[in-house]
């Protein structure tokens, strides 16, 4: 689960001026450790000024496509780590090291299901939509996909060649509305950015959506993902459980949750933490109001996964087997994982004497 693997890079693309498609390579042997959901994610690894920088892309070939290899699409921030890099050195032939796809965001697929789907993306949070959107329109010949997708202009559409392929094959099944905040469009409803107000507009404009029947997947900014989340769910009646959605950063949150009410209330004591992964068992102490548990057992070296640090993805996910742990954040578990004691190790302070906690998930 925590391993990498050093793979072959058999593609790297411009999509647009800011964005890289990359594929790695899926040799015989690794075909059962790679294989995916669509709405999943990878870690890729590459170590940077000494330091192993990790992070999360989503797969945007489908399960369904049956390739033998996984690709991603990287959008470049400028001024940030690891997507510079790759954008300036890497390169098809080279090795990058991958950790095998984990990650919730998908629903279960049906051939008989006769069902009505909306992906709400923005900027690169196309990608885990259009590997569901792909999955869903193999799958599913019945039922029918919309996509209203946000981008700055209309030549920073990603994927956009991809889209257009899929259009023509799947005809009326497959919708597509572009909607652009720094351009002037044709209609005024394809111009701004997806909130809760446009979607109201698109539904008015499509008129035939069965909006509470349908379901919803949601990938771009925290706000719109929180806006869109609520709106569906408070105001038009959608079942929380047809609302899904994947962060790629942690909501903005005002509140230092280290300072909040419930972290000071937390006992103040040293716990003797053991933990188990790939099969091998590691015990240290750790007092309640320190460092996290994954940065704990990175600085005792112990080699436990983890990527975002923000408690978005669910790299460094583990379950509690003993004893209690508090999370400072969590917008990767649902309730259900929580009860079952899922936790994010990046966010998790042990609470208890004796802590056991298992990666082998
Ligand atoms: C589950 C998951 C799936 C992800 N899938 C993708 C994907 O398919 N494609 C992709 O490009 N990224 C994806 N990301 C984000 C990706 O993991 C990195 O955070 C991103 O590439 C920035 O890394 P960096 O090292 O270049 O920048 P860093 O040095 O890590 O960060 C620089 C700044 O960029 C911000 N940032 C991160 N992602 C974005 C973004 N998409 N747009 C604007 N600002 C951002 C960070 O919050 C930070 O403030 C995903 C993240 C998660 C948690």
């Amino acid at each position: 689960m925590s391993r990498f693997y050093n793979l072959k890079v058999s593609k790297v693309e411009q999509d647009t001026d800011d964005a890289l498609t990359i594929a790695v390579e899926i040799p015989d042997h690794l075909r059962e450790e790679f294989k995916f959901k669509q709405g999943q994610y990878i870690n890729l690894k590459k170590t940077i000024d000494g330091k192993d920088e990790i992070r999360s892309y989503s797969i945007v070939n489908a399960p369904g496509e049956n390739q033998n290899h996984i690709e991603v699409l990287v959008k470049i921030i400028p001024e940030g780590k690891l997507s510079p890099v790759l954008q300036q050195d890497l390169k098809a032939g080279d090795m990058i090291e991958v950790m095998p796809p984990i990650g919730s965001f998908y629903a279960n697929l049906h051939p008989t299901n006769d069902r009505t789907y909306i992906g709400l993306a923005a900027g690169s949070g196309i990608s885990p939509v259009l590997c569901n959107i792909k999955e869903i329109l193999i799958q599913e010949p019945q039922s029918r996909v919309y996509l209203f997708f946000g981008n700055k202009t209309k030549d920073k559409i990603l994927k956009k060649n991809e889209i257009y392929r899929l259009e023509k094959e799947y005809g009326s099944r497959f919708r597509v509305t572009y909607i652009v905040s720094r351009e002037k469009s044709d209609n005024p409803v394809f111009e701004g950015r997806i909130t809760a107000e446009k979607l109201n507009e698109l539904f008015d404009l499509f008129g035939d959506i069965p909006i509470s029947e349908t379901t919803y997947f949601i990938c771009g900014p925290t706000d719109m993902i929180q806006s869109i989340a609520d709106f569906l769910h408070l105001e038009k009646k959608v079942p929380a459980i047809q609302i899904l959605h994947e962060y790629y950063t942690a909501p903005d949150d005002d509140d230092d949750p280290e300072k909040s009410d419930e972290f000071k209330a937390l006992p103040n004591i040293n716990s003797m933490v053991t933990v188990i992964l790939d099969d091998d068992e590691y015990t240290f102490e750790l007092n309640s109001k320190e460092e996290v548990i994954v940065d704990k057992c990175n600085n005792e070296g112990i080699p436990a996964p983890y990527s975002c640090h923000g408690g978005v993805c669910r790299t460094c996910m583990a379950q509690v087997l003993d004893g209690e742990v508090f999370m400072e954040k969590n917008f990767a578990l649902n309730e259900e994982q929580v009860e079952q004691g899922f936790i994010l190790t990046c966010q998790a302070h042990p609470t208890t004497h004796n802590v056991t906690l298992t990666f082998d998930v």
